[in-house]
């Protein structure tokens, strides 16, 4: 079980809200209303979340479909496997509009010749960032789907879901966005000058967002071991999922490729 450290109630329908240790933001229960929670009085924030276009049997569908299809992945995929848990967890994010420009200078060696490159490296992003402090969540290539994106109602949520408070404030995702942006920019360069001598971003933050994304978390069993698997329950995309070793594990699939290499 979860400390609780706090009890208060929300500031807009006055419900009981219980907050657990490192929770900065809340969502009531009962009317849906997100608070930060600073000091002792809650501060109303908007909120909206995704719409979940994918039920436990849809999910449930789709974990076999992907078992099924592409390649990679052993023939008995699906005959063999057995899914041993699925669950939607609502995962909070906070999405950053951005304008980052980097000026920059530099060498170019690749060339042979050391050429001097200054410019300006422009580009926009819709910066996603777990509000959540642990967990190994691959919010890089999760596509969070704006577009999938209503007002935040519990009426509309996945029955028998789970939901996750934020441990990150909006003011501590901003900085992390920056942050992040300035690196990834700085990886960016890598293509266009191989010494970087200098370089600034400047980030513009255009607008944010505080939703709650749907994900379904399913593991499963395959020969013996336990695999997992992430689905998007808005869009229905798979954000990530192990794919076995092919069957009968690696030792005797060398065993077998010695085997073929001798025949006949
Ligand atoms: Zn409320």
């Amino acid at each position: 079980m979860p400390e609780l450290v706090q009890s208060i109630s929300c500031p807009k329908c006055g419900g009981p809200l219980n907050l657990t240790t490192g929770e900065v933001i809340v969502t009531c229960p009962y009317c849906g209303t997100a608070s930060r929670i600073r000091g002792d009085k809650p501060f109303v924030l908007t909120h909206s979340m995704l719409a979940a276009r994918m039920d436990r049997d849809g999910a449930l569908r789709a974990i076999q479909g992907w078992m099924e299809g592409g390649v990679m992945k052993p023939d008995d995929l699906r005959k063999a496997s057995r899914v041993t848990s699925l669950e939607c967890v609502y995962l909070p994010f906070y999405v950053f509009e951005v304008d980052a420009t980097t000026a920059y200078a530099g060498v170019l060696t690749r060339t042979g010749t050391n050429e001097k490159r200054t410019g300006n490296l422009r580009r926009d992003y819709f910066w996603k960032v777990l509000g959540r402090r642990s967990g190994d969540f691959p919010t890089r290539e999760y596509k969070l789907p704006l577009g999938l994106k209503v007002p935040f109602d519990t009426g509309g949520m996945v029955r028998e879901s789970r939901f996750l408070n934020a441990e990150v404030d909006e003011d501590e995702a901003e900085r992390l966005t920056r942050e992040d942006v300035d690196g990834h920019q700085r990886e960016l360069l890598k293509d266009l000058v191989d010494v970087i001598e200098d370089a600034r971003t400047q980030v513009d933050v255009k607008d944010s967002e505080f939703l709650h994304a749907p994900i379904w978390f399913s593991t499963f069993e395959y020969r013996g071991r336990s695999y997992t698997i992430l689905l998007d329950a808005a869009s229905g995309e798979v954000v990530r999922g192990d794919i076995p070793p092919p069957s009968g594990g690696f030792g005797e699939f060398l065993k077998g490729a010695g085997r073929d290499m001798f025949r006949g």
